[in-house]
């Protein structure tokens, strides 16, 4: 299997990490110190993963552009879902998180995707169950662990990653497509 070309980043860190810029550029996070034969090891064990998120990157860059605006009856019908599908999400990862949290509201925003109050009441944007499943995931996750960090501190990222190891992923594919998926909001959109 032949390897797609990857950078490798060198830091002070004690972990390989790889991840796909918004840019389709294979980042490799490595420690100072590693050898290059074992970042290539490593490369080359990720094969597979690097190939599929390549490949899917296309996909939905083309499927991304010029998508439609919902209609009313569309955009009611997704939040129907998300008003299930969010609290499913959040059950599911606040006790791996050991947090816990208040009433969970949907929206249709043109600017955010989540939030979390003070007092742990959390809002999602019904958009996001346009997005790849584990984008979903990773809002509902990063508004959790807010319930422990009121910060995007490292220590934040940290308590992301344990649950969403690929979060940059997630991360760079709503700055990449965020705003055409906002834009899909009916025209006078349907705020709670
Ligand atoms: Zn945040």
């Amino acid at each position: 299997m032949t390897l797609p070309e990857y950078r490798i980043l060198r830091s002070r860190r004690r972990t390989l990490s790889l991840e796909i810029t918004p840019a389709g550029e294979v980042l490799i996070r490595a420690p100072l110190r590693l050898s290059n034969a074992a970042i290539r090891a490593f490369a080359a064990s990720k094969g597979d993963w690097i190939a599929r998120h390549l490949a899917l990157r296309e996909e939905r860059k083309a499927a991304a552009s010029d998508q439609p605006r919902l209609s009313a009856g569309e955009a009611e019908a997704l939040r129907e879902r998300a008003k299930e599908l969010f609290p499913r999400r959040a059950a599911h990862y606040a006790p791996l998180l050991g947090v816990d949290y208040g009433r969970i509201t949907v929206r249709g925003q043109h600017s955010r995707w989540g939030s979390c109050s003070a007092k742990g009441n959390l809002n999602f944007n019904f958009l996001l169950l346009l997005a790849p499943p584990e984008v979903l995931d990773y809002v509902v996750v990063h508004e959790l662990c807010h319930r422990k960090e009121m910060n995007h501190s490292p220590r934040f990222w940290t308590l992301v990653e344990s649950q969403v190891p690929d979060w940059r992923s997630c991360r760079a594919w709503l700055r990449e497509h965020g705003q055409s998926l906002m834009d899909r909001l009916p025209e006078k959109s349907g705020s709670e």
